[in-house]
């Protein structure tokens, strides 16, 4: 089946990165004359359009954050008159007032190939049926899941976040192939596929999801009860169109992601220099051909780290790791930075505990911190192993991240469930003092 292609022509990095400078100076450009929001925000730096001459300028120019967004609310860093303005979406907001962003019409068009690209990426021919069990309004999701499936050719099976009784239905008689939704999702419909029996009757072959933070236990799980062949993590934000900015490949070694749409930097959150390759820092994103709401250097607070080696797909678009954590979840423990999503990296290679975990924090009267680990035990498992089960998962902190933990096992499910942008450590150190 011949499928058009939605990847970028290039056959160097430098190719890549002259298309990067052309991007980054028309944004600038077009962010400083029409957008009052950064026209301030840069003359207040000191800096002008016309000091970027390389990528390497990118640096001159200030960062842009959430509170920019709630402080423009409810048309932040709007760069285009309202006659261009065709849509807007929404973010839920973990915090605070919701994050407002608007789009032209060309926006919606570079969003959709940028979403079809991800379906080329999973490698996706036009007969495919992609059912779609996100949900549709404000927030990217659905809508943006709609938009690429319909634009990559593929049949779009826009069932939203309905019971599993449709989902199931629709997989059966519609023999869908591609699975679209969070992690949960997934793993409460391949559950539901597993009770019904159904297995044998459907027909789905990859599944992509994201919004989520997953552990690998669940994705093998999901990939046990449905026969999934492939799973792929698929990363966005309402900031930056919202999902398709990127997708696990193949090969299955982290994500890779539009660099001819936006440039990525990484980050160290507390000096905002530029992390060594491979280092976790945070993602700084900013967009080359964005219209109604450009990025200029968004700290987006995801944490991740560049994956540099060449991929084994042979994709030559770059890429970087999971979604590991959030900026703000970094703690010092003992002099020594620590991000939640070491711990996750961790625990998700120890058998016997499910993928919920808190870190609390204490300080001591003889003047020590103290690190506490809670962790729930994996579900059907018996209690008589929590002795042993602690100190391995205690071994393994102390080896990978070169701290002391104590460690406390739960049963499971006593942990909130969450989300990868939720709060999991616990500081309780200076309301002590
Ligand atoms: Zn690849």
């Amino acid at each position: 089946m011949a499928v058009m292609s939605f990847m970028p022509v290039f056959s160097k990095r430098e190719e890549l990165e002259l298309l990067q400078l052309h991007g980054l100076q028309w944004t600038v450009n077009h962010a400083y004359y029409n957008s009052p929001f950064y026209r301030e925000k840069m003359d207040r730096h000191g800096v002008k359009p016309d000091q970027i001459r390389s990528l390497d300028d990118i640096r001159r120019l200030p960062f842009t954050t959430a509170d920019d967004l709630q402080e423009g609310y409810p048309f932040p860093l709007r760069a285009v008159p309202f006659e261009k303005i065709v849509r807007i979406h929404a973010s839920s907001g973990t915090t605070g007032k919701r994050k407002i962003l608007c789009y032209t019409q060309k926006d919606i068009d570079d969003w959709a190939i940028m979403f079809a690209r991800c379906f080329e990426m999973a490698g996706l021919n036009v007969l495919d049926r992609v059912q779609i069990a996100v949900g549709y309004g404000l927030w990217t999701a659905g809508v943006g899941f709609q938009l690429g499936c319909e634009r990559f050719g593929a049949m779009a099976v826009p069932v939203g976040p309905s019971s599993s009784e449709i989902h199931c239905q629709m997989l059966v008689d519609l023999q869908t192939t591609v699975f679209c939704s969070t992690a949960s999702m997934a793993l409460l419909i391949a559950e539901e596929i597993e009770r019904r029996g159904i297995r044998n009757k459907i027909a789905l072959k990859k599944i992509i999801f994201g919004a989520e933070r997953h552990s690998k236990r669940m994705r093998e799980r999901i990939q046990e009860l449905t026969g999934a062949e492939h799973l792929f993590d698929i990363p966005g934000m309402t900031e930056l169109y919202g999902p398709g900015t990127g997708l696990e490949c193949i090969a299955h070694e982290g994500i890779h992601y539009w660099a001819d749409f936006y440039i990525l930097e990484i980050l160290n959150p507390e000096t905002l220099e530029p992390v060594p390759p491979g280092e976790i820092g945070e993602m700084v994103v900013t967009t080359l051909r964005k219209e109604a709401a450009p990025l200029i250097r968004y700290r987006t607070r995801d944490l991740t780290r560049f994956l540099p080696e060449p991929c084994k797909c042979g994709n030559l678009l770059p890429r970087h790791d999971h979604i590991l954590g959030r900026s703000d979840d970094m703690f010092i423990f003992r002099a020594v930075n620590i991000y939640p999503g070491q711990i996750d990296y961790v625990l998700s290679r120890i058998d016997g505990i499910g993928s919920e975990y808190q870190v609390h924090l204490y300080h001591r009267e003889d003047g020590r911190d103290v690190m506490l680990l809670k962790v729930e035990r994996d579900i059907g498992k018996s209690a008589d192993g929590d002795r042993e089960l602690a100190e391995e998962v205690s071994r393994a902190i102390r080896r990978h991240i070169l701290v002391r933990a104590e460690v406390e096992i739960l049963d499971y499910g006593s942990l909130p469930r969450t989300d990868r942008k939720s709060k999991r450590v616990f500081d309780h150190r200076n309301m002590e003092r």
